[in-house]
């Protein structure tokens, strides 16, 4: 398969390199959903490759296909609520959601 640069693995997944959480924008991500930083993008990114993955989550919208990425692995409560939580770091995120 071959990536479309959709952008929504740089929105979808928490990247612990970058201390992203789920299913929040990459702060890297630029408003046309390419990377910002593309030379300098930690290494977890450059190994990420097209898969399966991005045709089962196709979707018109960028919106819709996070939404269907995080359907997929079952991580829809869980990004909903860090999306709640108003929590912009991975890690503090979790803590917050293990305290719970
Ligand atoms: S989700 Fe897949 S198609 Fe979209 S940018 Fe990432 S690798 Fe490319
Ligand atoms: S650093 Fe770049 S490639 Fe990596 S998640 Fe952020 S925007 Fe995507």
């Amino acid at each position: 398969m071959e990536c479309t640069c959709c952008g929504a693995c740089c929105v979808a997944p928490d990247i612990a390199a970058l201390d992203k959480p789920l299913g929040l924008r990459c702060p890297h991500l630029g408003a046309d959903n390419l990377c910002t930083v593309y030379d300098r993008r930690p290494q977890v990114c450059r190994d990420y490759a097209a898969d399966e993955v991005c045709r089962r989550i196709e979707a018109p919208t960028l919106e819709e296909r996070v939404h269907n990425y995080l359907a997929l692995f079952q991580l829809t409560a869980e990004a909903q609520a860090v999306r709640e939580s108003g929590c912009a770091s991975m890690r503090m995120a979790r803590a917050i959601r293990e305290r719970k």
